[in-house]
């Protein structure tokens, strides 16, 4: 941001296209870090009422003043309209007036604000805010207050703002609309949503206000996989805590490239899994569960979820994929017939009547839909951003690989193809291969034995 150090008086003239009479913009920039600009009629006050060839008398639409506290802000006059309402049943018209002012729009905090004053106060204040990089609306809100504030979330954006003098009973009706380009450029900093997680639970670490020419760092060795993504001047990267993640303190570094990094210490705290015991039969278990069934696993389902899509397709909150009871929790340690393993179930079992409907927990895209000896007839979805949900032991699917799905969009049919016992949906959710409680996004808690019923009908 460059610092003026003298006057500077720009005027923009435009012309009234009817009565002839000339309008100023003016622009007065000092270094005392005011910015005043002023539409005013260069007129003087006694001369504020004019008249056209008819003799019709108008009376001088009112003058904007607006101020901010930063310097080298401008923004253009885009467009005005009047109707003088004089009871005659004519009316003027101005309109069509244009001006624009170069300057570097860039400030560096949000408690900035942008205020007016006026010599007549407007009916309403309409503001819209533009991102311009992803050319979407932000905010858009209707005031009569004075002051309008800054985005607090670094970005790039266009301020449109309209003040209407539009109460029927005015002498005269009008707008004025102003642009007002803004980059706001702010620091960037890091977040944790939490410092301390439980087994089958999540931290999400997101860096805001990233300049292009700035790189985040995050060094931990909690999750092999993460991995942080670029949304805007936003970075999301998400640290699962898996039923294998090994409890206690974990240190974590973090910053940008070639700068000094920080610290940070993670705790995981351990889960209490439930124990299942597991009485199997040894003919379902031989045809699905044999070197022949864990290849195809490991070679068609395993890479599914090794890479993920830069942006996230998910939005709002999850769906529940089923409705029924719960047979299994997720992380459940398993005996089988007898023996303790070192298996953890991997998601949720949601039993119910077979061909119920399965519907995707959020939008995504299918990476599998095939039948796999171990897990029956299966659907794998990224959700972007290296989360995924798997859908497993369906007794047919709709969802083809390659298609987008809708949040609570039907996938498939409940069944008990593959290892399983009985009709039920096998849902797991993971950022890339590290499974977590799927509760944590469907409900903000793990999703027990204790409260299936409240959460799963
Ligand atoms: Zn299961």
């Amino acid at each position: 941001m460059k610092k003026t150090l003298t006057y500077l008086l720009i005027t923009v003239v435009a012309m009234a296209l009817i009565a002839g009479v000339y309008w100023s913009v003016s622009f007065l920039i000092n270094q005392d870090s005011e910015v005043i600009q002023s539409s005013q009629p260069s007129a003087s006050p006694e001369e504020s009422v004019f008249s056209n060839e008819d003799n019709t008398v108008y009376q001088a639409p009112p003058k904007v003043i607006f101020s901010f506290s930063w310097d080298d802000a401008a923004f253009s006059l885009q467009s005005e309209n009047w109707y003088q309402n004089l009871g005659s049943g004519g009316y003027h018209q101005v309109s069509g007036i244009e001006s624009s002012q170069e300057a570097d729009n860039t400030i560096l905090t949000s408690d900035e604000t942008i205020s007016f004053s006026y010599d007549t106060e407007p009916d309403s204040i309409i503001y819209e805010v533009f991102d311009q990089n992803t050319d979407t609306l932000v905010l858009s809100e209707e005031t009569t207050d004075s002051t309008i504030p800054v985005m607090s979330e670094q970005g790039d954006y266009l301020y449109v703002i309209t003040f209407l003098w539009n109460d029927d009973h005015r002498l005269y009706t009008g707008e004025y609309r102003y642009t007002l380009p803004l980059f706001v450029d702010l620091p960037a900093y890091f977040e944790f949503s939490k410092l301390s997680v439980k087994q089958g639970d999540f931290i999400k670490i997101t860096a805001y206000n990233v300049n292009d020419d700035q790189v985040p760092v995050v060094n931990q060795s909690v999750f092999n996989r993460f991995k942080l993504f670029k949304s805007g001047y936003t970075y999301e990267g998400f640290l699962p805590a898996g039923y294998y993640t090994g409890k206690g303190t974990y240190e974590l570094e973090y910053g940008f490239l070639g700068e000094p990094l920080l610290k940070e210490s993670l705790t995981v705290l351990p889960y209490d899994f439930k124990i299942q015991y597991l009485w199997i039969n040894e003919t379902l278990a031989a045809a699905t569960k044999n070197d022949e069934s864990s290849a195809e696993y490991n070679k068609y389902f395993s890479p599914t979820r090794w890479q993920s899509n830069e942006q996230a397709y998910y939005t709002e909150s999850f769906v529940l994929p089923a409705t029924g009871h719960l047979s299994t929790e997720f992380g459940e340690n398993r005996y089988t017939n007898g023996l303790p393993t070192s298996y953890h179930h991997s998601g949720l079992d949601i039993g119910n009547e077979i061909d119920s409907p399965i519907y995707a927990t959020n939008r995504g895209k299918v990476v599998l839909s095939m039948y796999l000896i171990m897990t029956g007839n299966t659907i794998v979805i990224d959700h972007g951003q290296g989360l995924f949900s798997v859908y497993f032991h369906m007794n047919s699917t709709i969802a083809k690989e390659g298609d987008m799905v809708e949040r609570g969009e039907q996938i498939g049919y409940m069944g008990t193809t593959g290892f399983s016992t009985g009709s039920h949906l096998h849902f797991t959710m993971s950022f890339f291969d590290t499974n977590i409680d799927p509760g944590y996004l469907l409900v903000g808690e793990p999703i027990t034995k204790e409260n299936a019923e409240e959460y799963l009908n």
